[in-house]
């Protein structure tokens, strides 16, 4: 139990606590709910109210909260060793850890580069890309290309290679700009296709266009393989990845699959990209590496990225990144521990149930007034509201409809979280069907509250 009464916890969280993405001036007015506990797919407030986590911890949680096995691995690790620098050394938990991540990564990703979140991940990335290109003796191909409602993280160059304007447009002036590709958001289809049997997948085309009228000035594209988280789950076609992989063989430009959401199991396979059997050059992973424990994170990269930067020390081909909680040994005890629950819990084995529980259950939503999108790819699903379905006219972001609704899910005993007017399901991978079940039906009650229909 916390050593502080609820009341005292919430005055000095509004006193002190800056939260993320978040307007204070409201969070000051408002009585914030303190998690203590967790327990499966579960998180327990202060007062003992339990509910489920729909978000799981942010997009993070693999196997639920406070896994025994996960927690005496991290017991034993903290009693070993907590940490220790791979500026100069190495530890046994990085070593053991990069090699099961080479070993199940889409094949060719052998070399492992450790930082402690997605956005370093992504950043990490990105700047190989472009130092690589240094090194090939093609310093011409500088550029980036990136996606309309991309997400890639908080960090400038994260930032830089996004395409959210309501998070990213105020910081404009500091980023390096980049070459904006439209990502395909079938729902609201940017190249006016409005039907599945009308996509010709044009948005392949108008890439393909866009990287010959860059030809020779592009060092890499980033991408978020099958789905774009923030930008709303936006759940792609099957065979753009692939597409996406094919184009940038044929221009020589490296794909960086920012796997940091969809990672470990997400989408049903172990990595998104595989799901569509391609390799990228770099793909950056964190959230589901710890199984949501810990901040950890790696960028994965080929033989062919890594081989540029070897040459005599004078040449100066070093990578110069790198962060102090670089292959920290408790978040690599906590992510063997992870991998070795995928295998005896079976976990990828399961999924297709649990994927097909979730589809079939989330037919009930698809009947409501308000609801005009309902999409999801593997444990990942997302509820787009509209005002109107005909039309597909969205409701004024004023309005906080998805707020609304996720405020109205807490009394149904759900955590839920929106993106604008987009609700989120993103439970953890060991959610059992009852509470796949308890997840949709609070959501549809909430949404029925909320929007009248
Ligand atoms: N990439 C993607 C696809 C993400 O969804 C996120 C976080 N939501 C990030 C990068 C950034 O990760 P972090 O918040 O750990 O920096």
């Amino acid at each position: 139990m916390p050593d502080y009464d609820t009341q005292t916890l919430r005055d000095w969280d509004r006193r002190h606590i800056w939260h993320p993405f978040t307007q204070m001036k409201e969070w000051e007015e408002s009585e914030p709910v303190v998690i203590v506990e967790g327990e499966g797919s579960w998180i327990i407030d202060s007062e003992g109210k339990r509910y489920l986590d729909g978000v799981a911890a942010i997009w993070t949680n693999v196997h639920g909260h406070c896994r025994r096995e996960i927690n005496e691995a991290l017991k034993a690790q903290v009693d070993r060793l907590e940490h220790s620098t791979l500026l100069g050394l190495t530890n046994d938990r990085a070593v053991v850890l990069a090699k099961r991540l080479a070993e199940i990564a889409p094949p060719g990703l052998c070399k492992v580069f450790y930082s402690d979140n997605g956005s370093t991940a992504v950043e990490v990335g990105v700047k190989m890309a472009f130092q690589f290109w240094r090194h090939e003796g093609k310093p011409e191909k500088s550029r980036f290309i990136s996606f309309t409602s991309a997400y890639h993280g908080d960090t400038l160059g994260a930032v830089s290679v996004g395409g959210i304007d309501l998070f990213h447009g105020v910081f404009r002036p500091l980023l390096f700009p980049t070459i904006q590709a439209p990502a395909p958001y079938c729902y609201r289809c940017p190249m006016g296709r409005d039907t599945p049997a009308a996509c010709g997948m044009e948005c392949l085309t108008e890439l393909e266009r866009i990287m010959e009228s860059h030809a020779g000035e592009v060092a890499g594209l980033v991408i978020e393989p099958l789905v774009q988280g923030a930008g709303g789950m936006i759940v792609q076609p099957e065979g753009f990845l692939k597409g996406v992989r094919e184009l940038c063989d044929r221009h020589d430009i490296l794909m960086i699959a920012d796997e940091v959401a969809v990672g470990f199991g997400r989408t049903g396979a172990m990595f998104a990209c595989g799901r569509e059997g391609i390799t990228p050059d770099i793909m950056a992973l964190s959230k589901g590496i710890t199984a949501g424990y810990m901040p950890l994170a790696a960028t994965l990269a080929t033989q062919r990225v890594y081989d540029a930067f070897l040459g005599e020390y004078r040449e100066m081909k070093t990578f110069f990144h790198g962060h102090t909680f670089t292959g920290n040994p408790l978040g690599c005890a906590v992510a063997l521990a992870s991998l070795d629950l995928f295998e005896s819990d079976r976990l990828l084995g399961k999924l297709p149930n649990k994927i097909k529980l979730l589809q079939e259950k989330l037919k009930g939503l698809i009947e409501l007034e308000h609801v005009g999108d309902v999409r999801q790819c593997g444990m990942i699903a997302a509820v787009e509201l509209v005002r109107d379905r005909a039309t597909k006219e969205p409701f004024d972001w004023e309005e906080r409809v998805g707020v609304r609704v996720c405020l109205e899910a807490r009394t149904h005993g759900v955590f839920l979280r929106p993106l604008g007017n987009v609700i989120v399901i993103f439970p953890p991978l060991a959610i059992t069907a009852e509470e796949i079940d308890f997840l949709v039906d609070g959501l549809e009650k909430s949404i029925h509250t909320v929007t009248g229909g």
